[in-house]
């Protein structure tokens, strides 16, 4: 940590909820998430703009979860993100069902737009039991209408209440797995409202400013609104919302804590696969020991260590340069493409000798020096693997199923 976050006010204590295994207050370090722009129902693409997202330092992801397809695709996604996936639910608590069977390590619900009782309830109900968190996730934009009126409209003691009413009925029912964002596209309001919200929950807060719009105002919002923050000790987690490509709010995110001494500057920065059905590899031990033998050597460069050829490379096609495995071979990739097959005893040996020849020669020069046959004979792995362990290595089609089976006996739930 560096020594400026110690001059700040010191952070609020908070409850610890885990997102995935991501710990989320309580003293730990302060998150970035950011949102994909993807349809979620497209699984590789959503799937790469995530990796993405990973790379320029995003700790959280969300998608949306807004129609039965979202929730298919959101069961395939899971098991294959480097970071943990969070719903973002508006409207249909059926949605927060599915995504709830699809595998999600967070819930978002909208108090503003999903208001029944019996519904809100069933569903924290089903995350009590499935031990997954749900954020709160107030909006000033769109407040239930009954506290717009109430309160005279949107003001922070509105949103505030707005959070504690959702929580209450939460608590009914035994969940308390919750964080609590009260967001506004106004900068003084959304200050007020979090700071109201911290003295009144003891849950970690995530914070935003929504509709901030293209860079460089919405960045300006974002930093002003929740800089102020972060710097009286409020804050757990935090979600630059801008109109723009969301690589550059996780950026933003991730630039803000490391400006406030909230996160430590990242030297290397090495992904890997979360290592699923598909892995080829103990990708923990591989990505551990990449980790030890490039960390010295202080390159600046994106390494992506992932469990299989047959979607590594192109998961990870935002990555520098990385490796992946399969039969026994380790596929060296640069920006996604196949450059070198070698054997697997040999790959973190093999990604350190190229990821030191990327930064002194360059990706062209890297890319026109790639072996001759590496890509076919990565290709060729890559086919008998997937004849080996067909197209359901995660054995989705199961969670699939079920989600097809809410929707079609919507009474039977
Ligand atoms: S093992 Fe392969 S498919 Fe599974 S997460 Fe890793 S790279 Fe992706």
């Amino acid at each position: 940590m560096e020594q400026s976050a110690e001059l700040l006010t010191p952070r609020r204590m908070t409850r610890q909820i885990t997102v995935g295994g991501v710990a989320v207050g309580g003293g730990a370090p302060v998150t970035v998430q950011s949102m994909t722009t993807t349809k979620t129902a497209d699984v590789e693409g959503t799937l790469a703009q995530i990796y993405a997202l990973a790379s320029a330092g995003a700790d959280i992801v969300r998608c949306t979860c807004n129609e039965e397809a979202a929730a298919e695709g959101l069961a395939q996604i899971v098991p294959r993100s480097p970071v943990p996936i969070i719903a973002d639910i508006h409207f249909h608590h059926e949605m927060a069902l599915a995504a709830l069977e699809a595998g999600v390590q967070g819930l978002r619900l909208n108090p503003g737009n999903l208001r029944k009782e019996a519904e809100i309830k069933q569903v924290a109900g089903e995350a009590r039991d499935r031990g997954v968190p749900i954020r709160i996730g107030v909006n000033a934009g769109s407040l239930h209408p009954d506290l717009y009126k109430r309160f005279g409209g949107a003001t922070p003691e509105a949103l505030v209440e707005s959070a504690r009413m959702e929580l209450a009925y939460f608590e009914e029912v035994g969940f308390s797995d919750v964080k609590i964002s009260v967001k506004a596209s106004s900068v003084a309001l959304m200050i007020a409202a979090y700071r109201l919200a911290a003295e009144t929950f003891d849950h970690p807060l995530h914070l935003g400013v929504t509709e901030a719009g293209p860079p460089p105002a919405g960045l300006l919002k974002g930093s002003a609104g929740i800089g102020t923050l972060l710097a009286e000790g409020i804050g757990d987690t935090i979600r630059f919302s801008l109109t723009a490509d969301p690589v550059e709010e996780a950026r933003a995110g991730r630039q803000l804590l490391e400006s406030l001494g909230l996160r430590e500057r990242k030297g290397l920065d090495l992904i890997a696969c979360p290592s699923c059905g598909r892995a080829q590899v103990d990708v923990i031990a591989v990505a551990k020991a990449a980790q030890e033998a490039l960390e010295d050597r202080k390159l600046p460069i994106q390494v992506a260590v992932m469990g299989c050829v047959v979607n590594g490379p192109g998961e990870a096609r935002e990555a520098d340069i990385g490796i992946a495995a399969g039969k026994a071979k380790g596929h060296l990739f640069i920006k996604g493409k196949i450059v070198r097959v070698v054997p697997e005893d040999q790959m973190v040996e093999a990604l350190v000798t190229e990821a030191e020849k990327l930064v002194a020669e360059g990706i062209e020069a890297r890319l026109a020096a790639a072996d001759a046959g590496a890509e076919a004979e990565a290709e060729a792995d890559r086919l008998e693997l997937l004849d080996e362990k067909g197209s359901d290595p995660n054995a989705t089609a199961v969670k699939i199923r079920h989600i097809r089976d809410r929707f079609a006996h919507p009474e039977a739930n």
